[in-house]
């Protein structure tokens, strides 16, 4: 890939690489936008203790329960309010679990998962560097970045080329290595390790281990077809390559 390919338009939808943190943001902002109302912890006061109208999303509730043996769905959702966690129950006539590759949904239901666990440890490293953005950008762009070199090897997300946010995916093996290897100092040395060379401009944010797996829930239905897996509660899958949803 060189500079000028960015300039080619070969597709109506671009792809695009998007951290967390945005794609959340941006998710939101789409949802108020088809009149949706996203109500955040700070504001449910009243809210909690009146049915659920259609077009609300609540966030900071938690599915902790799961009743399907009437003619609706009942689930209980756990939320804190001044300090105290409380309960609100809702009806549904189809729950769909969307909760995450260790979805209590699904662990409510009692489906199980099958496939391959552990498959590989890594961790991951958040850091900003524009100097780096810069470097890439005009050099060699690109989303993903497969490096190996006698010294080190990862895998660096480009999230952003021209803010300069990155993310790498490093391997590594338990026992003969812990996560406190990974140090903030100890992660900007592997990082100049594997560019070949030290970027004065580096901030590591965060960094937090993850395990691969490759799993698929044994079915994706149940109760009548009233509750739904979807998204990672229904298969986790290696995101090798970022093409993972
Ligand atoms: C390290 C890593 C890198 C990845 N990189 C990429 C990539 O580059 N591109 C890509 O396409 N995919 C990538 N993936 C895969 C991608 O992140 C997942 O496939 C995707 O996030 C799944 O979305 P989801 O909504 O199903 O689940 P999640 O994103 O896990 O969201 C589940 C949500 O449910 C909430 N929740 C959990 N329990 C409950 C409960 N009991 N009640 C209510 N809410 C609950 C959680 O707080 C969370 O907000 C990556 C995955 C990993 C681990």
């Amino acid at each position: 890939m060189h500079p000028q390919d960015f300039e080619k338009v070969v597709s109506p939808v671009s792809v695009a690489h998007f951290s967390q943190y945005k794609l959340t943001a941006s998710l939101l902002k789409q949802l108020e936008d088809l009149s949706f109302h996203v109500y955040t912890s700070q504001v449910l006061e009243g809210l909690n203790h009146r049915p659920l109208k259609g077009r609300e999303i609540l966030l900071g509730h938690e599915c902790v329960s799961i009743d399907a043996t009437g003619q609706c769905v009942k689930a209980t959702a756990a939320f804190l309010e001044e300090g105290k966690y409380m309960q609100k129950n809702v009806q549904c006539n189809i729950l769909v679990g969307t909760d995450g590759a260790g979805s209590t949904v699904r662990k409510l239901v009692g489906i199980d998962l099958r496939g391959e666990r552990n498959l590989q440890n890594l961790v991951s490293v958040h850091f900003l560097s524009r100097d780096l953005g810069q470097y890439l950008l005009n050099e060699r762009p690109g989303m993903l970045f497969f490096i190996f070199n006698t010294e080190a090897i990862g895998v660096l997300v480009a999230h952003d080329l021209k803010q300069g946010e990155f993310v790498l995916q490093i391997p590594f093996y338990p026992p003969q290595q812990n996560l406190e290897d990974f140090t903030p100092k100890i992660c900007k040395k592997l990082i100049f390790k594997l560019i070949g060379q030290e970027l004065s401009d580096i901030d590591v944010i965060d960094i937090k281990p993850w395990v691969m797996h490759a799993e698929v829930a044994e079915k994706f239905v149940c109760n009548g077809n009233r509750i739904i897996l979807a998204g990672d509660a229904a298969h986790r899958f290696p995101p090798a390559g970022g093409f993972g949803q």
